[in-house]
């Protein structure tokens, strides 16, 4: 590009580098989903094309980005993480700028959510203003352990906020309570007395719900076999992760394993062991 007597303005720019050799959580989440899911009449409390949809975007994310190796989606939102020898936007040299990280994943989100509205949503045309978008944060994790931790914290969110909206739309919908009166009589209540409610008034069992709405939703890359009977812990829970233990010819190899591996769907417990224990390569 030529100079300019302009050219100083990029020196406003400020840097925004995450540092080398830490996970990285890119965390969106739609923007006034509660309207929108009002607008365009999305099942309560959850809607399952939505739901798809979400899931459905988020694979094609994955796929057009090797680096990443673990996504984790509940409601409207969505968490990519990406392994510490990523390589997007030449990290290496310690120049990956969150934002581009970012705004890369959120643009590439909401192309693929709109591009696919019609297939779930064929009779409710997305008209604005009720256009989705997607607010986006990156976090680093130094270790592990406070990875797992972050992924445990997510699946936690998830299962209290489904318990609490399966009994108060249960209440609403077939107890015929209004909003407030329901909101009320749920204040201050208990996971088990909402199990009870749920059990006693309606005859509900709430581990009878769908796996996807009480677990969310989990992909990763299928590029090794799973091992049957986990017993040996492979995840390094404790220390920093090291870049250098891995040669450049066996990061390019794992990348390209990665970009053919088939993108797994599963909605199940990503807090104990055994999911990571049975699946040694994704954190590896
Ligand atoms: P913000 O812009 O601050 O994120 P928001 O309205 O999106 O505001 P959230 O806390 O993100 O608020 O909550 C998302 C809301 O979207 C949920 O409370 C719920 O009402 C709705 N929603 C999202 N996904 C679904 C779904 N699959 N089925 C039914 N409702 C959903
Ligand atoms: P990066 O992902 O690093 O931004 P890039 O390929 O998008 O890579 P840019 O420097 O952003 O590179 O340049 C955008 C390129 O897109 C231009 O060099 C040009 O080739 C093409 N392009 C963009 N807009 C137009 C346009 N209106 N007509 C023709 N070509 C265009
Ligand atoms: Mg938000
Ligand atoms: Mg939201
Ligand atoms: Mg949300
Ligand atoms: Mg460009």
């Amino acid at each position: 590009m030529a100079n300019s007597r302009f050219e100083y303005v990029k020196s406003f720019e400020q840097p925004d580098v995450l540092l080398p050799n830490t996970w990285i959580v890119v965390r969106i989440d739609g923007r006034g989903f509660h309207k929108l899911s009002d607008h365009y009449a999305f099942k309560k409390p959850n809607d399952r094309r939505a739901l798809d949809l979400m899931n459905a975007a988020a694979v094609e994310v994955m796929k057009e980005l090797p680096d990443l190796c673990i996504a984790y989606g509940v409601s409207d939102e969505f968490s990519f993480v990406f392994h510490p020898n990523c390589q997007l936007f030449e990290r290496r040299n310690g120049t990956t700028p969150s934002r581009k990280l970012v705004t890369t994943i959120v643009s590439t989100f909401t192309a693929h959510y709109i591009y696919k509205w019609s297939e779930y949503f064929p009779e409710r045309p997305l008209l604005p203003p009720y256009l989705p978008s997607f607010d986006g944060r990156a976090v680093i994790y130094p270790n592990n352990r406070i990875l797992r931790d972050y992924m445990s914290w997510r699946q936690v969110d998830c299962h209290i906020n489904n318990l609490y909206n399966t009994t108060f739309w249960t209440m609403v919908l077939q107890g015929g309570m209004s909003n407030t009166d329901a909101e009320q009589e749920l204040k201050g209540t208990v996971s088990a007395d909402k199990n009870e409610i749920l059990f006693k008034r309606f005859g509900i069992n709430y581990n009878n719900e769908l796996e996807i709405y009480k677990k969310g939703t989990v992909l990763y890359r299928q590029y090794e076999l799973e091992e049957p009977n986990p017993t040996k812990s492979h995840a390094d829970e404790e220390t920093p992760v090291v870049e250098s233990k891995q040669s450049r010819s066996q990061q390019d190899k794992i990348r390209k394993l990665r970009r053919k591996a088939q993108v797994v769907v599963d909605h199940v417990d990503i807090i104990k062991d055994e999911f990571w224990e049975k699946r040694p390569w994704i954190l590896s």
